[in-house]
């Protein structure tokens, strides 16, 4: 394990030096994007080929799924011996065939892979091949890891939205050009963007993921693509390899992110700029007035976020910008300055940015910084909480609609609980 120090580029908070930290990461493996994108993708089955541990971790994290048809299962591998692999293969196959007859439904399957031994060793690619030529066309059979030796909590969306690229249908060249939103949103916030996205103009846009497998939209040099969620690297570099430009701007967060978002894309589609004011002034004004209500609370508080989901530069972003809060440490678990340059470079210059984890030296930074509030993951919360620090789980960040004009307001929200709460336990 070791920690050093890398410069970056001049600007902001890209002057500062970035603390890099090669430890034992206290984060949920991939597999934890089944949550919501199981959610988002309608007709799509997610079927994790792990072991009991990744079974418990799905039901206890998606326990809400009992009052449905699950749309997502694991499929238990035990201990056994390479000669016994091919019989892996066959029970997977097995497994897929009973599934795939008693869910007709089912238009996307997803297998995931994990981190057992024995789920190593199987080829997962192979295996969506094979059944994904069985069962062609009816149902796409693709592949991805979720394994926590390879991706840390958001990065299974990433890998997710990565795997459908390669089934995304060429846009013929000299096509209009067309609009692509990439993230998984809820519903109700992809619906707001895409009504600003009808009164602006921009009428060719699609979503990755989209709802249905019959939505996927085609991808060509003819496609912009706007991210909506930080942590998309491998999904960006997988467009950008089919042609399509990103559009860079700040995350959708706050009056101020979202303003910008929807600026790139107005900006790239030719729409002026009187218009553009009109369109987005009423939820920009809205937005602005949500936030107000947690100012007061949170202006001049001091904020630390440990490494968790990769929301969290444009997160202390938008508490610094528009709600006045004081950063103190930025923790990532990975920093692309790609995807969000533009965020750190409107941080505070003398924010320490952090990538990667060594949690018992981030640990005593916490303790010596002693910060108003800490965003954490849950093992280390009640830890902190106990020392009299506050704390914020990273993981409502992820499952609350945070994105847009309209969630500003609950966003600030979510940063001005934990310091209300305090105040009420001091009384
Ligand atoms: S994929 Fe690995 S880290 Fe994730 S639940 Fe399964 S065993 Fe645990």
């Amino acid at each position: 394990m070791s920690g050093g120090v890398a410069h970056a580029p001049a600007g902001g908070a890209d002057c500062a030096p970035v603390l890099r930290e090669r430890g034992q990461r206290e984060v949920f493996c991939g597999l934890t994007g089944i949550v919501w994108l199981h959610r988002k993708m309608q007709d799509a089955f997610f079927l994790v080929v792990g072991s009991r541990t990744c079974a418990h971790l799905l039901q206890s994290a998606a326990g809400v799924m009992i009052f449905a048809e699950p749309r997502f299962a694991t499929a238990i591998i035990e201990e056994r011996d390479l000669a016994g692999m091919a019989d892996c293969h066959d029970e997977l196959d097995r497994v897929v065939t009973r599934l795939l007859e008693r869910r007709p439904e089912i238009r996307t399957l997803f297998l995931v892979g994990s981190c057992p031994s024995e789920v190593i060793k199987l080829d997962l690619a192979k295996a969506a091949q094979r059944l994904g030529t069985q069962y062609a066309p009816q149902v796409r059979i693709l592949n991805y890891s979720g394994s926590g030796i390879e991706t840390t909590f958001t990065e299974g969306e990433d890998a997710c939205l990565a795997a459908l690229v390669p089934e995304m249908s060429a846009l013929p060249a000299g096509s209009p050009t067309e609009l692509l939103v990439v993230g998984a949103l809820p519903d109700i916030v992809e619906d707001q963007f895409m009504r600003l996205f009808a009164e602006l103009g921009v009428e060719r846009v699609g979503v990755l993921p989209a709802r249905r497998a019959c939505d996927l939209p085609p991808v060509g040099p003819d496609t912009l693509f706007l991210i909506a969620q930080p942590f998309l690297t491998e999904t960006a570099m997988a467009l950008e390899n089919r042609g399509a430009r990103h559009l860079e701007a700040l995350l959708p967060f706050g009056a101020e992110g979202t303003t910008d978002w929807l600026r790139a894309a107005a900006h790239a589609f030719g729409v002026d700029d009187m218009h553009f004011n009109r369109v987005i002034a009423p939820g920009r004004e809205r937005a602005k007035r949500a936030i107000a209500h947690s100012r007061e609370k949170l202006e001049g508080k001091r904020i630390t976020f440990l490494p968790d989901s990769q929301l969290e530069v444009p997160l202390a972003r938008f508490l610094a910008t528009e709600l006045g809060m004081v950063p103190v440490e930025v923790g990532t678990p990975y920093l692309n300055r790609r995807l969000v340059g533009r965020e750190l470079a409107l941080l505070p210059a003398e924010t320490r940015i952090s990538e990667g984890q060594h949690v018992d030296r981030q640990l005593d930074r916490v303790r010596a910084d002693r910060p108003d509030l800490t965003v954490c993951g849950l093992g280390l919360a009640n830890p902190l909480e106990s020392e009299g620090l506050s704390t914020k789980w990273a993981i409502e960040l992820v499952f609350s609609p945070i994105h847009g004009f309209e969630q500003a307001g609950d966003l600030a929200e979510l940063f001005a609980r934990p310091l209300r709460r305090r105040d009420v336990l001091r009384v």
